[in-house]
């Protein structure tokens, strides 16, 4: 792992989450942009002093010098820090697991998603909702048609904790968020609209065509946007509406998904994971239940525990983990990924997040809002 030291927050989310179908073990780690502090968390994690790294360049150095080298390396470090260690990482031979956005800027992100097609390594993206197993089935159904043709997408992403402008007392995680150098172009837009963009794509399976975009700023004096209202147009005619905000008081972490077809329509809402919500054209609301015996493949793959004993947010993140070692497992045996190691979030994914955010601040920023296709969609 690069990053996720002390006081940082998703690289404890992965450790737990890497750790739950022991597929993974963490052997090596440079955790802290201050290198002596790295390496004292390393040890306190129980990791070999000799594979406990001051900095990612020690780390590659160090890894690419064992017999036994890591399988791949998690980055949980800023926006801004995932191209260069990535292509580091690329470059010495190492698979890649990568936090989102994948990168801070557009050419870094098609210049890393070019590095990890033509080098064959592995680069799989923490797209954390696509790991919901009910976010499968609602995939699975639609595409099965269960809802008919999908005619519009309602997507949201709403949290409260930047309601107040938190970054100028000390908060680290805000305090890079809401610096465009380390964060990105995009301020909510980049930080959890790419969560709930890639979202609606996954679940539907709808391509982009363009879209049109209003961010606002509330907090004073922060640069960039804490709330963003974008209209998406899909191709093939359907239509989307998605919301990111970092100050919608209330919202602890209200990621919802509304998709309605020609003849039902689903709903999920993250924090009520365990029940994806049928309608059929003319039928009762129905609760599909995680765990049920008659769900996809592709669902039952990504559950652990029997209907009515909840599963989440660690969950959600592990199948995550337990579909990348599946994938690099697969790609290593020159066989075909079974259930759980398809349909992950790998560098494309990440490139067009990363061209929405890149459109959606384009269109924002021009004075008639234009509409604008991204360039990867
Ligand atoms: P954070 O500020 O809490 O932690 C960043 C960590 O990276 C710190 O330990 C810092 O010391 C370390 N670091 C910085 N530069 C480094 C370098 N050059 N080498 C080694 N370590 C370095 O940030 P966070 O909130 O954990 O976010 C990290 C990343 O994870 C971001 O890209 C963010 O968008 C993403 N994220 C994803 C999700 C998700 O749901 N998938 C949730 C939260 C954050």
């Amino acid at each position: 792992m690069v990053g996720g030291g002390q006081g940082a927050y998703i690289g404890n989310i992965h450790r737990l989450a890497s750790r739950l179908d022991g597929q993974w073990q963490l052997v090596a780690g440079a955790f802290d942009v201050d290198p002596a502090r790295g390496r004292d968390f390393a040890i306190a994690q129980g990791l070999d002093p000799a594979r406990s790294y001051g900095t990612y360049q020690e780390l590659i150095a160090g890894e690419a010098a064992r017999e036994d080298p890591v399988d791949a390396v998690a980055i949980c470090t800023p926006n801004f820090t995932h191209y260069p260690i990535a292509k580091a990482l690329i470059e010495a031979g190492f698979e890649v697991i990568c936090e989102k956005p994948l990168t801070a800027t557009l050419a870094d992100a098609v210049a890393l998603e070019a590095l990890a097609r033509e080098s064959g390594r592995f680069v799989g993206v923490t797209y954390t909702y696509s790991g919901y197993p009910l976010v499968h089935e609602a995939r699975v159904r639609i595409a099965r048609g269960e809802i008919g043709d999908v005619r519009t997408v309602q997507v949201e992403y709403p949290l409260e904790w930047m309601s107040a402008p938190i970054e100028k007392a000390g908060n680290q995680q805000a305090a890079w968020r809401t610096d465009p150098l380390k964060n990105g172009r995009g301020g909510s837009i980049g930080d959890i609209g790419t969560h709930a963009y890639h979202l609606a794509g996954f679940v539907t399976g709808l391509k982009l065509e363009s879209l049109t975009a209003d961010l606002a700023t509330f907090v004073e004096g922060r640069a960039l946007d804490d709330n963003a209202h974008v209209l998406l147009r899909y191709q093939g005619g359907a239509r989307g509406l998605l919301w990111s905000s970092q100050v919608a008081i209330g919202n602890s972490n209200g990621v919802r998904l509304r998709v309605f077809g020609s003849k039902g329509s689903f709903q999920w809402y993250q924090e009520q994971p365990n029940e994806l919500i049928y309608t059929p054209l003319d039928g009762r609301v129905q609760v599909i239940k995680r765990g049920s015996a008659d769900l996809s493949e592709d669902a039952a793959a990504r559950t652990r525990t029997p209907p009515g004993h909840p599963e989440g947010y660690l969950e959600a993140f592990a199948n995550l983990y337990l579909g990348f070692a599946e994938a690099i497992r697969a790609r290593r045996e020159g066989r075909e990924p079974g259930p759980a190691g398809r349909n992950l979030p790998l560098a494309y994914d990440g490139l067009k997040g990363v061209a929405f955010v890149e459109a959606v601040v384009d269109s924002a920023e021009a004075e008639d809002q234009p509409w604008i296709t991204p360039v990867a969609v």
